[in-house]
């Protein structure tokens, strides 16, 4: 069992059949050392990127550590909601339904942050059912770079995201990949 694994089963807390909560050392007070170990496992495996791409806000966190690991390459995070600073003429868009929320929101990468051919790999704090990373895809694919692979650091297998990605022939890894939830437990 990594150490994201452990950090779950003793901290994470099972909200209903579909949402577990990890505000203890992910989504709200962050633990470095579960970012730093997490953000291991994913160099490990996609060791080379020219770029990582997230969302914010909790993304943000283990694809700047992901960074640091690849050589302190850009990191790139889409913001959900609208700047003043642009009209949208400047940006790549893509409409992204939120899993927790179960709102739509508008997600904007400015233009000059994706480049033809640039090697982007996508990080993500939790995997579900894959509308934030196929909203991450399709705005890489508008700016023309290629999608190298897709990690979050927890994935929740059974919402059928993993697949749905994997099946564009986009390579997946989630070093918390839960199976399920069983009598208020997490199953690998
Ligand atoms: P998806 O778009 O893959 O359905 O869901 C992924 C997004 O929803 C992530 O960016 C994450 O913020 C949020 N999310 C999905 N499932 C969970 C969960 O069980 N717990 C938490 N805290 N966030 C989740």
């Amino acid at each position: 069992m990594n150490y994201l694994e452990e950090k779950i089963l003793t901290d994470g807390k099972i909200i209903n059949e579909d949402i577990l909560k990890v505000d203890s050392f992910l989504n709200h007070q962050i633990d470095p050392k579960t970012i730093r170990e997490t953000a291991k496992l994913i160099v490990s495996r996609f060791p080379k990127a020219d770029k990582v791409l997230t969302i914010e806000t909790s993304g943000i966190v283990i694809a700047y550590a992901v960074s640091e690991l690849m050589g302190d390459i850009p990191v790139v995070f889409a913001k959900k909601s609208k700047s003043a600073i642009n009209d949208g003429s400047n940006v790549y868009t893509a409409e992204i339904k939120s899993f927790t929320r179960n709102t739509v929101s508008t997600v904007t990468v400015d233009r000059r942050f994706i480049s033809e051919g640039e090697n982007i790999l996508i990080v993500d704090d939790f995997l579900a059912e894959g509308n934030a990373a196929l909203g991450l895809i399709d705005i890489v694919k508008q700016g023309k770079g290629n999608v190298i692979g897709m990690s979050a650091a927890i994935e929740k297998f059974f919402q059928g995201g993993h697949e749905k990605i994997e099946a564009m022939g986009i390579p997946v890894y989630c070093p918390a990949s839960i199976k399920g939830f069983k009598d208020k437990k997490v199953i690998f």
